[in-house]
């Protein structure tokens, strides 16, 4: 039998830059990583795809997920519903394949508690000031300007935690930021055999 995956967290404020993070390490095939596509109620972005970037959902939808037991952890960030499918982690480790789980930071406090540290690598990103993330959360035309308030809010509340995480990495450039996490898994994958 195969040894189960790691579960890899990568978390961070809003518009720090994790999905572009993500998506480069993601290049790497040798890392055997697979997203965990999330379920969400917010609305779809311009460029993004249902069942690629999100499953986008109605608040019904999402909250039968919940009371099935279908989520690994949810959690309402700014007004909207975020989920990690259960099924979905469960299979892509159950393969020995990683799962990386782009969440909040609540979302990992909940997945910290119910798996145990040794199967966990977690990542928060940082921006390389409060004032360049500032700058990349308004610089984002997607939300409105009441939701960018709340992230800007919610970002320095989230900020408050990243001690709880295995690696704190300062996205100065998404290039070095990711080749600094590449390294870092590849080491675990490396050290678990
Ligand atoms: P966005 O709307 O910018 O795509 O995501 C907002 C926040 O929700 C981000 O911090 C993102 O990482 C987080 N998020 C995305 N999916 C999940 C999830 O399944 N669970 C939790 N707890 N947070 C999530």
């Amino acid at each position: 039998m195969k040894k189960p995956g790691f579960l890899i967290i990568i978390a961070g404020p809003s518009g720090v830059g994790k999905g572009t993070v993500r998506k480069e390490i993601m290049k790497n095939k040798k890392l055997n990583l697979v997203f965990s596509v999330s379920l969400t109620t917010r609305a779809i972005r311009k460029g993004e795809k249902n069942g690629v970037d999100y499953y986008f959902v109605s608040e019904k939808k999402f909250k039968e997920a919940i009371k099935n037991g279908d989520l690994l952890e949810y959690n309402n960030y700014v007004g909207h519903y975020y989920g990690t499918s259960k099924s979905q982690v469960e299979k892509v480790r159950k393969a020995g394949k990683n799962i990386v789980l782009e969440i909040d930071v609540n979302g990992t406090k909940n997945v910290m508690k119910a798996f145990s540290k040794k199967d966990i690598v977690s990542f928060f990103i940082v921006a390389p000031s409060v004032k360049e993330l500032e700058k990349r959360i308004r610089g984002r035309s997607t939300e409105s300007q009441a939701d960018i308030k709340n992230r800007l809010k919610k970002a320095k509340d989230e900020m408050k935690l990243k001690d709880k995480f295995d690696h704190v990495i300062v996205n100065d450039s998404p290039t070095r930021a990711s080749k600094e996490i590449t390294k870092i898994i590849k080491n675990a994958i490396a050290l678990r055999g």
